[in-house]
């Protein structure tokens, strides 16, 4: 049965919605109540308050589409997109919440309902997973669902259990996976082969059972409480018949306005540049609609590195003029009317990724031509030196990111520490040029500032190893 995304949305939505939890719309990429996460990259993240207790809701339930962007920080996704099935930086994720409400049992209950009875998927295709010693969860499982105890995968590991911090709310996890068939490399989760695309998570629903104090210790919480999590794309990608989230209708969409403008079809090996243009795409537009600008630290740095990487990839195709901002009507057909602020920032979106992408284009042939130089020689295995990397990133413009991604297909890789200690030595080398200029005692406030604001910058585009935070 063909569903559209949009319908599949807005089903999953009345479905919850019938069942007595208040519809959210999505709160923006910034988060507003946590200033130290970088974007939303979870459904949860604007009901954090309420699950703490500092905030109440009535009714106790909730159920949203939330936008979530994980290119950066503890969860950094920016990497698989066009290599994987299953991942995008730009996502969004379905989610029914009680907050002390209902429990385990309703949550399972409403789980399986949904998508074997609503939705009509065969169950033989899903395969469960719980914390290993999550007895509970494994029973219900079995009662609801009467699914066989093969299909119920106990899991120990941090995959399977939820925190939302050092201390606060933490539980177990219950996975639901769905089997793509034989022909796709992949095995169940916890085998040795769980990280092929055969077996899709599809959502995973988490159990707020404890409280995590300082000392180490957990304390049952009085009112448990759910948070669930599915991606919409992988779930659309389930009920279209497709095993790849970027054959759904909107991906392939944005894929065929891709491949009008510049003439080249995706297929081959110009399938990746494809996909990762449609992607960047949506994680860039929809992050300028919620008030982020390209800049050289923080958020704006991550907005500028994707876009700039998405840039790279229409070159790659051979556009000869700027692309990005002409696919923008594209994502306003998908997507304008679930989410009225991307349509009302048309303009500004259009605006600034042809600013962009008109700018990066006069720094990106000579840089392109600089690594062909360098690694003219090169092939799998090899590296490229870190001060070429820093080069650049210092002369050109290029994203570490982007440098690393450029060289990926041929299988070099880049010295990062090399990088890391050019950079290192640029500011060095600038702090005391500053310092033997005269004033010292102001040359040290200035350049105390200016360290800090270079760790902003940092964590901008190594976010890879940092915690989310900016
Ligand atoms: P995976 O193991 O596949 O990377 P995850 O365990 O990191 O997924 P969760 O943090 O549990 O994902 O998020 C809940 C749901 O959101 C997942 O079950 C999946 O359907 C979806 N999801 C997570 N990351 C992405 C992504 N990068 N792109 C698309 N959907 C995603
Ligand atoms: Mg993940
Ligand atoms: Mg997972
Ligand atoms: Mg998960």
């Amino acid at each position: 049965p063909m569903s559209s995304t949009n319908d599949i949305r807005a089903s999953f939505l009345d479905y919850f919605g019938k069942a007595g939890h208040a519809k959210v719309h999505s709160a923006p990429l910034v988060p507003y109540n946590d200033p130290t996460l970088m974007f939303v990259n979870a459904g949860m993240v604007p009901f954090k308050n309420v699950f703490t207790g500092l905030e109440t809701r009535d009714p106790p339930r909730a159920t949203s589409s939330q936008k979530c962007v994980r290119a950066g920080g503890k969860h950094n996704d920016l990497d698989n997109v066009g290599y994987t099935a299953r991942h995008h930086t730009f996502f969004e994720m379905l989610g029914n919440f009680s907050f002390g409400d209902y429990f385990k049992e309703q949550a399972i209950e409403h789980a399986w309902n949904l998508l074997t009875k609503e939705w009509g998927i065969p169950a033989e295709k899903l395969t469960t997973t719980v914390y290993h010693t999550d007895d509970e969860a494994f029973e219900l499982w079995k009662k609801i669902a009467g699914l066989p105890d093969h299909k119920i995968i106990r899991i120990s590991t941090s995959d399977n259990f939820w925190s939302m911090g050092d201390t606060g709310p933490c539980g177990p996890c219950s996975e639901i996976f769905y089997d793509h068939g034989e022909h796709i490399w992949g095995g169940p989760p916890g085998s040795p082969e769980e990280d092929g695309d055969r077996f899709i998570e599809i959502w995973n629903l988490v159990f707020m059972q404890f409280e995590q104090k300082a000392d180490g210790s957990r304390d049952p919480l009085p009112k448990p409480s759910i948070d669930t999590g599915m991606g919409l794309e992988r779930i659309a990608a389930v009920m279209q018949g497709v095993h790849d989230n970027y054959d759904i209708d909107t991906f392939k969409a944005l894929i065929a306005a891709s491949e009008s403008l510049t003439g080249v079809k995706a297929e081959g090996p110009t399938q990746a540049s494809h996909r990762v243009i449609a992607d960047h795409l949506r994680s860039t537009s929809f992050l300028l609609a919620d008030g982020v600008l390209p800049s050289n630290e923080g958020r704006g740095y991550v907005l500028r590195r994707i876009m700039r990487r998405a840039m790279r990839h229409a070159h790659l195709l051979g556009a000869s003029e700027p692309l990005m901002h002409r696919l923008v009507p594209s994502l306003v057909t998908e997507m304008g009317q679930a989410y009225p602020e991307l349509a009302r920032a048309q303009a500004l979106i259009s605006e600034v990724l042809e600013r962009e992408e008109t700018r990066f284009r006069q720094t990106l042939d000579k840089g392109l031509r600089l690594l062909d130089e360098a690694t003219g020689n090169m092939g799998d295995g090899d590296e490229l030196p870190g001060e070429t990397a820093f080069k650049l990133y210092d002369t050109y413009g290029f994203p570490y990111d982007l440098t690393e991604d450029a060289l990926r297909s041929r299988g070099i890789g880049v010295d990062r520490e090399g990088f890391d200690a050019a950079m290192a030595q640029q500011k060095a080398a600038a702090r005391a040029a500053w310092k033997g200029s005269g004033d010292a005692a102001s040359g040290e406030v200035w350049f105390d500032i200016a360290e800090r604001e270079g760790a902003t910058e940092f964590t901008g585009y190594t976010s890879t190893d940092g915690e989310g935070r900016v």
